[in-house]
């Protein structure tokens, strides 16, 4: 059987709107309700569903920016939902999990070069010291999400969308990751750059071994790099199949219903 790296067991997180002048009472959103899935080692998990159906959610308690309400979250088999954000750095298997957001410019100090920006988490995740040693693995990071040398001294507001996300791609590569959630990473992107980005992320998921869960609520991109796929409506799974079979054979009504539209 194939090994898991990540496993989710009837995760809800609920959010409480108080009493204010604009709500009556006091308000609970079921963000996600009653939701389980697992990964498996090397695969590209899609998660699809409408603008406000949970996706973020489910990938934000996974990275431990939210506390779920309840339910388990397991990475190597080892639980990880009970760990608050600000402790989240001095546990080791916590390092492995990073999450690169639809906007690149959130996870981008304005104030940093490339160099900077890349140079921070290398020495800190990988151990790398030394000015040659450094440039060399920036060099490196560069290459693999195939920017130009050029851009290595630049700040982040002189380059374009597409090459700001791979900045941010290259960015949590230097953290030393193993498995990672992406948050409509390519959403913000014009259609010709989508396609490099998801070239360039399903190269580096071969050659570094690594595993993602995928959020989009494009699901003819879905359909091209995603080995299964789990659609979410009003915080709940209503499918979770393998892509081939979701595509040929949906079994949810709201499924077909987004399958008609691609
Ligand atoms: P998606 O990513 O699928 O568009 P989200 O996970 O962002 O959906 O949101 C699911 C629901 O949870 C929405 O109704 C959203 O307004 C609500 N929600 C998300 N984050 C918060 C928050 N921090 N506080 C209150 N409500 C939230
Ligand atoms: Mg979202």
């Amino acid at each position: 059987m194939a090994e898991k790296i990540l496993e989710v067991e009837n995760l809800k997180k609920h959010f409480v709107l108080e009493k204010g002048v604009f709500i009556k009472k006091n308000k609970i959103i079921k963000a996600v309700n009653d939701v389980s899935f697992s990964i498996n080692k090397g695969e590209i998990f899609g998660l699809v569903g409408e603008s406000g159906s949970g996706k973020s959610t489910v990938g934000n308690c996974i990275v431990g920016l939210y506390k779920p309400t309840s339910g388990k979250i397991y990475y190597k088999s080892e639980r990880i939902d009970q760990i608050a954000l600000q402790e989240k750095e001095t546990k080791k298997y916590r390092d492995g999990i990073q999450m690169v957001f639809q906007d690149p410019t959130s996870s981008l100090n304005p104030r940093r070069t490339v160099r900077q920006i890349l140079e921070v988490p290398l020495k800190k995740y990988r151990k790398i010291k030394g000015r040659k040693n450094l440039d060399r693995e920036i060099k490196k990071l560069i290459k693999m999400v195939e920017l130009s040398p050029g851009n290595i001294n630049k700040f982040p507001r002189s380059l374009s969308g597409g090459q700001k996300q791979r900045v941010s791609i290259a960015r949590v590569l230097a953290c030393d990751p193993e498995f990672i959630v992406l948050d409509e990473p390519t959403s913000a992107l014009d259609v010709s750059v989508q396609a490099k980005v998801i070239k360039i992320l399903n190269e580096l998921r071969k050659n570094m071994e690594l595993s993602y869960l995928f959020i989009t609520h494009d699901l003819s991109l879905m359909r091209n790099i995603a080995d299964q796929v789990m659609v979410m409506y009003l915080g709940q799974a209503c499918e979770l199949a393998d892509n081939e079979s979701l595509y040929n054979n949906p079994s949810h009504p709201y499924t077909r219903t987004l399958l008609s539209a691609i």
